[in-house]
């Protein structure tokens, strides 16, 4: 697929009316110094201050800068989503508004995706720029998600990416998503994944957006991705399963519980009552929880199967037809 441009970055922007107009300079000096034709997508997520009306004036004076503005604050996944769908450059640059990512690294980015054939290359913030209290929950969680998706990276979180643009067509990155975007590209099957170690740093104006529920959330999230990647189509596979196991359980013990007291009862042994014993409430529990499992994996199938997406997988090619 050939597109018009070489180049979109994307910026999706919370309250940074002070960097706009230094960042959007700094990329267009970059890729006029390299000849690229290009767009600024900048993606205002709800701002309060006047960054609206900065990315306004901004687009007046420049006609590579385009904009888009939400009625509030729907956080930075569903504002580079939006950017990812605007995006018309065959090499899609996303990067964050606050001048901690540095532009000059988008031509070697960009050389990365178009001769090296990645999907997508993720920067790499090998030095940083951030207080202690992020830096280091932040090396676990890489740690983490780099060990349960297979994803040699050491930067899942960092900003500053480039992408082939089918890619950003073909993901969608929403709730606060935007922590695992490599994650969810290989699930789409964009598997050739790159890094580049880039330069960070400090934040010159404003301050960060994302507190210390970061983590908690981040860990949340990295359950949910694991869960609706492996099982979304097919709910009933993790909930019928689970549901089977609790009801043999039940089912077992009812029959231990029984048999044993006809065995006792015909041996004339010491009865207790069946509800005195421990091991019948254990069946009891068990039998529930699973009819309910089966319950809820029906419901998910349900859901699942009406979704419009149930089918949404990708065609990478045909011929013949
Ligand atoms: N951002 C956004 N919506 C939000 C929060 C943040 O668009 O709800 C933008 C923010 O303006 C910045 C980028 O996402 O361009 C990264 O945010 P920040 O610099 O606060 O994160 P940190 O560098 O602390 O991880
Ligand atoms: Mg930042």
């Amino acid at each position: 697929m050939t597109n018009e441009l070489d180049v979109s970055v994307v910026v999706p922007l919370y309250n940074e009316e002070e960097s706009l107009p230094e960042l959007t300079d700094w990329i267009s000096r970059v890729m006029q110094k390299h000849g690229f034709t290009y767009e600024i997508i900048l993606v205002d997520d709800g701002s309060t201050d006047d960054s609206w009306n900065i990315v306004k004036k901004l687009s007046a004076e420049n006609g590579n800068i385009k904009g888009i503005s939400f009625n509030r604050n729907f956080g930075k996944s569903a504002a580079l989503n939006t950017g990812f769908k605007k995006a018309t450059g065959n090499v899609v640059i996303s990067m964050d508004a606050d001048l901690q990512d540095s532009p000059d690294e988008i031509p070697a980015l960009r050389d990365m995706i178009i001769n090296d054939g990645f999907d997508m290359v993720s920067g790499w913030k090998r030095k940083r720029h951030d207080p202690i209290s992020k830096t280091i929950p932040s090396r676990f969680f890489n740690f983490i998600t780099s060990k349960i998706s297979g994803i040699k990276l050491h930067d899942f979180n960092c900003g500053l990416k480039a992408y082939r643009n089918p890619v950003v067509q073909h993901i969608e990155v929403y709730g606060e998503m935007h922590r695992y975007i490599p994650v969810i590209a290989k699930w789409n099957g964009y598997n050739k994944i790159g890094e580049k170690i880039v330069e960070h740093r400090a934040r010159k104006y404003g301050q960060t957006k994302f507190g210390l529920e970061r983590f908690i959330n981040g860990f949340l999230d990295l359950l949910s991705i694991m869960f609706v990647s492996r099982f979304r189509k097919k709910p009933m596979h993790f909930f019928g399963t689970l549901g089977s196991l609790s009801f043999l359980a039940g089912f077992i013990i009812t029959a231990w519980v029984i048999g044993d007291k006809i065995y006792r009862l015909h041996y004339k042994l010491p009865v207790r009552d069946v509800v005195d014993q421990p091991l019948f409430f254990l069946a009891l529990v068990a039998l529930i929880v699973g009819a309910q499992l089966f319950l809820t994996g029906f419901m998910a199938e349900m859901a699942a199967s009406r979704s419009h997406s149930a089918n949404e997988y990708l065609v990478n090619d045909q011929i013949g037809f």
